[in-house]
């Protein structure tokens, strides 16, 4: 997809036309921040200037994995690894993760949200037993039976997740 979509194109308004420039903005998500360039078009008579959507999302696109590194964030797919090979639903796993609301815990296993430091803690530490144990208790969530659990996993998990998806938000990257 090209971001360049308005360059050269007529500013109507003064006759001018745009121009693709970039700019350094600082973006914060979730409580920390990050320093990206950022595309953007102006007008070379007045100055206007515009910002597409397309260019909005590579920014943050850039500056979530630009936190992700330098915070040591775990990825969406990893999020989403631990959470179904501990046979957790997500509204389960939402639970667990300080009754975070179920559509930001989707965001992160789709990418669109990114969680803070102290969720993505939360999330590492319920990789031990225990520790998932403990906070199961005290959430109230039913942890799935470990041992020769996959049918119920299967069962459990279907529907939960990802049927109300459109995928449209997928970059092409
Ligand atoms: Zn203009």
């Amino acid at each position: 997809m090209s971001l360049s979509t308005l360059d050269g194109t007529l500013h109507r308004g003064c006759g001018g036309r745009y121009a693709l420039q970039q700019e350094a903005v600082t973006m914060r998500l979730s409580g920390m921040s990050a320093e990206v360039t950022r595309e953007f078009f102006r007008c070379e008579k007045c100055g206007h200037e515009q910002r597409t959507i397309e260019q909005r999302d590579a920014a943050e696109k850039a500056a979530t994995e630009q936190i992700r590194a330098a915070h040591d964030l775990l990825a969406p797919k990893a999020i989403r690894q631990l959470r179904e090979s501990l046979g957790l639903t997500v509204a389960q796993w939402a639970e667990l993760i300080y009754g975070t609301p179920k559509g930001i815990v989707e965001g992160w296993e789709k990418g669109k949200y990114l969680q803070n430091r102290e969720a993505d803690a939360m999330i590492r530490s319920l990789a031990d037993r225990a520790t998932l144990e403990s906070r199961a208790a005290k959430a109230g969530v039913t942890l799935p039976v470990v041992e020769g659990a996959q049918s119920a996993v299967a069962a459990d998990g279907a529907g939960a997740g990802d049927a109300a998806g459109s995928g449209s938000e997928t970059p092409s990257a």
